[in-house]
């Protein structure tokens, strides 16, 4: 699995079509599809090539192609008018979720992009189903919406400590053994509802490793500018590595269906990280096979009259 260095190198010099075909082949490797036979252990979280200093420059032009060759996919499906595009990030503390986010859609029209985070139910929050407080935020037809963690937090951190399922106010002849299967379930229909009405749903795992997040949260210790990001809780949370990452793993092989799928992006490596993310929502706008709306014959005589106007002014 994963790219050696020199097909990256090829990788910087490309646009257009071919950019789109490299980007849906290296994407390809770290998506999931159907989730059933998904195994954790069989994602590498540092499966990428070695960078060294001299390599910056070729990962920056790679991640800064894929970029443009987005902002001109988005351009078009903001025209179109009919898909939107919902991305789902997910992972451990420090795996990289802000900093992809902010890489990837750097060279994106605002207008078509909206970002939401979700961090601990509110009470009006926890005054609804689950799915309530994302459903809020999903995206208008013709637009990226990117989700800062999400509705799969539910099957996650609240799986984790089931003190905070406890806490919710769900009645309690629904709070069974069997709940979790049910919730993927309900995000399963959930999602596929999505599909049906033209929002294509795709999600990014940041699977980074236990040791790479010590290293980077000592960073975060150590540079005053990164303290901010870090507290004592993030610290606790990675007691719970084991259980973290059975959760996730059960919610992949649960929740990754052909038509939503799941990507295990190998991040302990940040740049080659944010390719593959790049790839895969370059990939994701292809599958959707847009184009420019076409004019009839009757906008371009309006067209040709109102520049004959404009021109004998
Ligand atoms: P941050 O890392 O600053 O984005 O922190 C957000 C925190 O909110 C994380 O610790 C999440 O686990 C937590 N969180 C998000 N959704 C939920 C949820 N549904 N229930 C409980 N905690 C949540
Ligand atoms: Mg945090």
């Amino acid at each position: 699995m994963g790219a050696d260095k020199n097909s990256l190198q090829e990788f910087a010099k490309l646009s257009g079509k071919e950019l789109i075909e490299r980007s849906k082949k290296l994407s390809k490797q770290y998506r999931i599809g159907d989730g059933e036979k998904f195994r954790l252990k069989d994602y590498d979280p540092d499966d990428s090539p070695d960078f060294n200093k001299e390599d910056k420059p070729i990962v920056k032009e790679i991640l800064q192609a894929g970029v443009k060759t987005l902002a001109a996919m988005q351009d078009v499906l903001y025209s179109d008018n009919k898909w939107s595009l919902l991305l789902i990030f997910q992972a451990m503390d420090a795996a990289g979720k802000d900093g992809a986010i902010k890489h990837v859609m750097s060279g994106v029209n605002p207008q078509g992009c909206q970002v939401t985070s979700f961090k601990v139910p509110s009470v009006e929050d926890l005054d609804h189903d689950f799915m309530w407080r994302c459903t809020k935020h999903l995206p208008e037809r013709g637009r990226i919406g990117i989700f800062n963690r999400s509705y799969y937090e539910d099957v996650l951190v609240v799986r984790v400590h089931e003190q905070i399922l406890r806490a919710q106010k769900i009645p309690k002849k629904f709070v069974t053994k069997d709940i979790w299967e049910e919730r993927f379930q309900d995000i399963r229909h959930y999602e596929k509802y999505l599909n049906r009405n033209g929002t294509l749903v795709v999600k990014f795992f940041l699977n980074i490793s236990k040791k790479e997040q010590k290293k980077r949260f000592l960073e975060r210790i150590d540079t005053p500018e990164k303290n901010w990001k870090f507290s004592a809780s993030d610290a606790k949370e990675r007691t719970y590595w084991d259980d973290y990452m059975n959760a996730y793993e059960d919610m992949i092989i649960n929740t990754s269906t052909e038509k939503s799928s799941w990507y295990a992006v190998p991040a302990d490596n940040k740049p080659y990280a944010r390719i593959v993310v790049a790839s895969a929502i370059i990939s994701a706008l292809d599958s959707m096979e847009l184009e420019y709306p076409k004019v009839g014959a009757e906008k371009i005589a309006e067209l040709q009259a109102t520049k004959e106007t404009l021109l004998a002014e």
